[in-house]
């Protein structure tokens, strides 16, 4: 099946191939083998190719072994329980960080591998960035505060405002909520 059989104006397809792609790299970035994340494309009517297809994948899944200890894989439960944590945390910032490519439409198997690269989802992980508020330029006026979706800003009106490290999930929606004339939300790179 072609990709762009999808009937559907937001062309689903493309965008579900990206975020595999995108998931099989971070897959190995954690240390899994991306064996373990596939996608593959048919219609409603491919019944028989569908059990066909994910018998194969719970196959080549199980003779990988337990998560952490298959092929190309030397991870404790503890280190891989803390690995995807700090991954999931990040998804937002990584759905902004890879918009473009996430959005693109691959019409040529042979450009998925190199789609995403192991050293650029390395590099996105080591260059994270961060996000505080400058008190100096704070005006309290709480507008961060209410459109943080995670409630990461802590303040009140008249009380200068900072963000939770621990919380904040990268998504950078402070920083376009600061109204310019204040431009208190500084990002780190
Ligand atoms: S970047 Fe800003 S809005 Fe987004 S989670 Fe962090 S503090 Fe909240
Ligand atoms: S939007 Fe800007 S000025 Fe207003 S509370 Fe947040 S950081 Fe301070």
């Amino acid at each position: 099946m072609s990709l762009n059989e999808c009937n559907y104006i937001t062309q689903g397809n493309f965008y579900a191939l990206n975020v595999t792609l995108l998931g099989k790299r971070i897959l190995q970035h954690i240390g899994l083998n991306p064996g373990r994340l596939q996608i593959e494309f048919m219609s409603g009517g491919d019944g028989l190719l569908f059990a066909e297809v994910v018998d194969a994948f719970v196959k080549q899944v199980q003779a990988l072994g337990p998560l952490g200890k298959g092929a190309e894989e030397n991870i404790g439960s503890q280190a891989l329980a803390s690995r995807l944590s700090s991954v999931m945390k990040l998804v937002p910032y990584i759905k902004i960080a890879k918009r473009e490519k996430l959005t693109a439409r691959l019409t040529n198997e042979a450009a998925y591998e190199a789609h995403f690269t192991s050293e650029e989802i390395d590099s996105l992980f080591e260059n994270v960035v961060s996000y505080y508020i400058e008190p100096s330029a704070c005006k309290a006026c709480m507008t961060c505060l209410r459109r943080c979706p995670v409630d990461a800003i802590d303040g009140r009106k008249n009380w200068i405002h900072v963000i939770d490290q621990e919380k904040c999930i990268k998504c950078g929606t402070c920083l376009e909520a600061c109204p310019p004339l204040f431009s208190a939300v500084r990002k780190n790179f």
